[in-house]
């Protein structure tokens, strides 16, 4: 997998790129990421990358040109071009795992007023938001996605496991975790994770897994994949599924 990065501002995504579970991921070279300078697309001595909104209106537009250049001289067969704005499809581990599968991603990010739309037009396959929320630019959403589709790639997280199980890989949030020491404060960690029963501790997970999903996201429960085991726990608890019985 390699994601080509364009932004006025790549200095921003530089030092992210460095650390822990990504910067191990391109050492490894499981991901390759490329900044490009939007200004290097530019070809004027000026390096000019933004201009005023036609109709009149606040602040700059990024033009067309340099970015159209930019997709252009990098895309190759089976590329995804992204734009993020907060426009664009919500991003979510489903959109993650449809991407975690190319090959090659470049993504544009915005400034300013946003870009050009013909940009959005003719050069962009997806357009992706990573909240409904204005930043000011794309790089921090690059970052978030990024980081979050690195985890998806095979090879990155070492224990496969700790992906899978993570919460909304199979649409529900995951159980409670606790480490050493067994007792802080007088608070104890659940008796049955210090059992060795792995039935036991497989059960207990999976129900606290199920009871705080339909706490705190009901709404995932809608599309999770429930056996009637599970079912039947929920409605223990008051969750009115349309398919038990
Ligand atoms: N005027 C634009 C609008 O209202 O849709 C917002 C422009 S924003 C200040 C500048 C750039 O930040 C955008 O072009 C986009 O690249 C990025 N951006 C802002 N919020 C974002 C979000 N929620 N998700 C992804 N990118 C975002």
């Amino acid at each position: 997998m390699e994601i080509d990065i364009v932004s006025i501002f790549p200095e921003i995504i530089t030092g992210f790129l460095g650390h822990s579970l990504l910067g191990k991921a391109i050492d490894k070279k499981a991901l390759g990421v490329n900044l490009r300078n939007l200004r290097d697309y530019t070809g004027g001595r000026h390096r000019v990358v933004d201009d005023v909104p036609f109709g009149g209106g606040p602040g700059m537009v990024l033009k067309p040109g340099p970015l159209m250049k930019a997709v252009d001289s990098l895309k190759r067969d089976g590329s995804l071009v992204i734009l993020l704005t907060p426009q664009g499809t919500l991003l979510s581990q489903d959109v993650l795992k449809r991407h975690s599968s190319k090959e090659h991603i470049i993504m544009l990010c915005g400034r300013y007023e946003g870009v050009d739309e013909r940009v959005a037009e003719t050069r962009v396959d997806e357009e992706i938001s990573i909240g409904d929320y204005v930043l000011s630019g794309g790089e921090v959403a690059a970052c978030v996605y990024i980081d979050s589709l690195a985890r998806l790639i095979p090879g990155v997280v070492g224990d496969g496991e700790s992906v899978t199980g993570d919460s909304f890989y199979g649409s529900l949030l995951k159980h409670p975790q606790y480490t050493r020491p067994a007792d802080y404060e007088g608070l104890a960690v659940p008796a049955v994770l210090l059992s060795g029963n792995h039935a036991d501790i497989a059960r207990w997970r999976r129900e606290r897994s199920l009871e705080r999903t339909f706490r705190k996201r009901p709404d995932l429960l809608e599309k999770a994949e429930l056996s009637r085991e599970d079912r039947s726990f929920l409605q223990t608890l008051g969750h009115r599924s349309k398919e038990v019985n």
